[in-house]
């Protein structure tokens, strides 16, 4: 069953968008002895497209999915966002700019294997991959900047050199959207500074 996404107000889950609408109409005419058309039937039409879109707003309390600059939110992981934020902005009674509320602390248990990750350079680094091929290999470790805007990075030094590290999650149950990946790490070493890198049994 479809877990729906419920309007951060009200609860309620359906939402209005007005629509223009591009149609192509195929008709058929008679012209009169004036010139003017007479009897024009319409024999088919056909939507070709969309013109232009509203934001979707709720159809009960009237919230909106809007940006900061009031544009309409459509990018689904953006959607899911505003969702989120608006849902921790009415908890803590506060403006929806404010994406950075109180953090449970994370749990201990629930960790999963996800994969493995090969290091031949005894460096990790995590970035988007729509980054990928922008920043300096050699930068250092810690954050690291990516050209072209207030972007970042962040390479860590692995415990002992190369290997393949385990990668793990932890999933949560959002009560907004559903099973999410809450965090992730990486094994280097074990609690007794054994390395974890060899090939996975
Ligand atoms: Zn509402």
């Amino acid at each position: 069953m479809t877990n729906y996404l419920k309007c951060p107000h009200c609860g309620n889950d359906e939402f209005d968008q007005t629509r223009s609408m591009i149609y192509d109409e195929y008709i058929v005419a008679k012209f009169n002895s004036h010139g003017h058309v007479e009897d024009e039937i319409i024999e088919e039409s056909e939507c070709s497209g969309e013109d232009s879109a509203g934001p979707y707003e709720c159809k009960q309390c009237g919230w909106q999915l809007v940006n900061g600059n009031g544009e309409e939110i459509t990018e689904p992981t953006d959607v899911v966002a505003a969702f989120v934020q608006a849902h921790q902005a009415q908890a803590k009674g506060s403006k929806a700019e404010d994406p950075m509320p109180h953090s449970a602390e994370p749990s201990d248990a629930g960790w999963h294997h996800l994969g493995y990750v090969t290091i031949d350079t005894g460096r990790l680094l995590l970035l988007d991959p729509v980054h990928q091929g922008r920043v300096d290999p050699g930068a250092g470790d810690g954050q690291i900047a990516i050209p072209g805007g207030d972007l970042s990075a962040v390479q860590v030094p692995t415990g002992i050199g190369d290997g393949r590290y385990r990668v793990e999650a932890r999933s949560i149950d959002s009560p907004i959207c559903g099973k999410r990946i809450a965090e992730i790490r990486v094994r280097f070493l074990d609690e007794e500074g054994n390395w974890l890198g060899g090939d996975p049994q």
